[in-house]
């Protein structure tokens, strides 16, 4: 297997604890912590990307030696590689909750392709660290599947994401439920390597600023603008409040995908807020089947539903003000960080637009259009409208010939669709005349609306099914979800059942995956 240069500026640049090892404890002026993954029973690769390969320089034979799965599996280390696990905090559920860290994801190591891109390498279930608290460090092949899966559709739907490089089974297994009937419940276990310019997270600032170590706080700022923002020029006071400016701005493009592709994070907790405006830690996700702004994937997050699919923009603004109050005792500039926070929503309007107006195959946005947006958004939530399969069948609506029924199949309920007939032909006849106005040719308004609107969405039962097969030993059902997420846009002749809606008996979310 073909090794990599790793040049790890986190740990080398970066102070550490003085401890090594795992044992569980707060951690005080340090970034990270030395800990060495916890080897497993049977490493054996289950799935990898080769696209996320070839951009660390690994192809197919690479994949193919068993050195691969055993030190994706936690098992050994390429030369180069210096394990750690990162300190940080978050706010969880709007409330302050002290020091996290990186409780079962272990970073291996930090390489620069020879595109000149840095990726770090970062196994997510690798066993327990000084951050893992009351767990054990571990994630099951249920979990790790949908973020496998789930990262690599992000990235080909176009949407700012972390990467996932590969699955390996363990070979071990994992126990969850203890208390389900009264006796512990075990699940086979799976480790993903995760790959990203940066794993640091919004609470890896917080933890610092809460502890009152503004020097540790200034250290990270000052390194994390010098390693993954070098584009940001001026003084270094200019720089750092530039900096924050761009975390707003990339924070609202990337909330602005997920409401265009219908993802619902789950759980939007400061901790799980890249700093790179990457979406991170795939875990309760869920995507949006029929249109409903309140809904939320998350089991434990049922009553308040704080990170419902239409209040992720508020959230994402609101865990930036945190992040800002966290911020101030480095950049002591509270009109900027302000500033910052006013852009923030002006980004996400102006995105939000223009990715509606692409949605609606709109030429531009126009006054007035938010609130035919409104009526749309209110009458697909109303009458149980599929939103992937409502938006393929608008680009093949045609204004000159109106017909309703090529919205047929995206309705969940006949009866709905047939009472809801006249309110749609009613926004359907201002739309036909906005498209009339325009003068796009329906061939091109077709082709443009189908390259912003996906046809094949990780929906929660398509990887459900998956997850069934593969905990029966069968990987077949990963490995074509991973290759048809790959064209997304593109209509896949003989795969029509992964683009069809949510069936009948899928209609029970399926629970809170750790
Ligand atoms: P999450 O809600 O998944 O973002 O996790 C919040 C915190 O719990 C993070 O610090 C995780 O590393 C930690 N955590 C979650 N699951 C485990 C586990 N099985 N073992 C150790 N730590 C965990
Ligand atoms: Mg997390
Ligand atoms: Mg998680």
């Amino acid at each position: 297997m073909k090794t990599l240069v790793f040049d790890n500026r986190f740990v080398r640049e970066l102070p550490g604890d003085p401890e090594e090892g795992p044992r569980i404890r707060q951690v005080h002026g340090a970034c990270y912590s030395r800990v060495m993954p916890t080897p497993v029973a049977k490493p054996q690769l289950l799935a990898w990307s080769p696209e996320v390969g070839e951009l660390l320089g690994w192809g197919l034979s690479d994949a193919a030696d068993p050195v691969f799965a055993e030190v994706f599996g936690g098992n050994r280390l390429l030369p180069g590689m210096e394990p750690y696990a990162a300190c940080y905090g978050g706010h969880q559920f709007g409330n302050w909750a002290g020091q996290l860290g990186d409780g079962r994801a272990i970073t291996l190591g930090e390489t620069v392709n020879a595109a000149g891109q840095r990726w770090e390498l970062q196994l997510k279930g690798a066993g327990p660290t000084p951050y893992s608290r009351r767990a054990d460090g571990r994630a099951v092949l249920r979990s790790s599947i949908r973020e496998f899966l789930c990262s690599e559709a992000m990235h080909h739907l176009g949407v700012p994401t972390t990467r996932a490089l590969c699955l390996v089974g363990t070979g071990e297994q994992v126990v969850r439920d203890m208390f389900y009937n009264g006796n512990p419940q075990y699940e086979p276990g799976a480790v993903v390597c995760r790959v990203a310019p940066s794993f640091i997270r919004f609470g890896n600032f917080e933890i610092f600023s809460s502890r009152g170590d503004a020097d540790l706080l200034a250290k990270l700022v000052d390194f994390t603008i010098a390693r993954d923002f070098p584009e940001i020029e001026g003084s270094p006071t200019e720089r750092r409040i530039g900096w924050f400016h761009e975390v707003c701005r990339r924070t609202a493009v990337m909330v602005a995908h997920w409401i265009r592709v219908g993802f619902v994070h789950g759980v939007m907790n400061t901790d799980n807020m890249s700093i790179l405006g990457l979406t991170i830690d795939y875990g309760p996700y869920g995507w949006i089947d029929n249109f409903d702004t309140g809904w939320t994937p998350n089991t434990t997050d049922e009553e308040m539903r704080r990170y419902r699919f239409g209040h992720q923009p508020k959230i994402a603004h609101w865990n930036l003000w945190q992040l800002a109050n966290a911020l101030y005792p480095a950049l002591k500039d509270a009109k900027g960080l302000e500033a910052a926070l006013e852009a923030y929503s002006e980004t996400y309007t102006r995105e939000s637009q223009r990715m509606t107006a692409d949605k609606l195959g709109l030429e531009v946005w126009q006054d007035g259009d938010g609130d035919q947006v409104e009526r749309l958004h209110r009458l697909l939530e109303v009458n149980e409208v599929d939103m992937s399969l409502f938006y393929r069948a608008l680009a093949v609506f045609d204004p000159d010939r109106p017909d309703f029924s090529v919205f047929d199949d995206a309705f969940y309920d006949p009866e709905k669709r047939d009472a809801a007939r006249p309110e749609f032909e009613a926004w359907l006849a201002d739309y036909a005349a906005r498209l009339s106005a325009q003068g796009v040719p329906q061939a091109l308004r077709q082709e443009r609306m189908n390259a912003v609107n996906p046809l094949y969405v990780p929906r929660n039962y398509l990887a459900q099914q998956a997850i069934d097969l593969a905990e029966k030993g069968d990987l077949s059902g990963v490995h074509t979800l991973l290759d048809v997420f790959r064209r997304p846009y593109e209509q896949q002749p003989g795969r029509e059942a992964y683009a069809a809606k949510r069936p009948d008996w899928a209609r029970v979310r399926p629970g809170c995956s750790m």
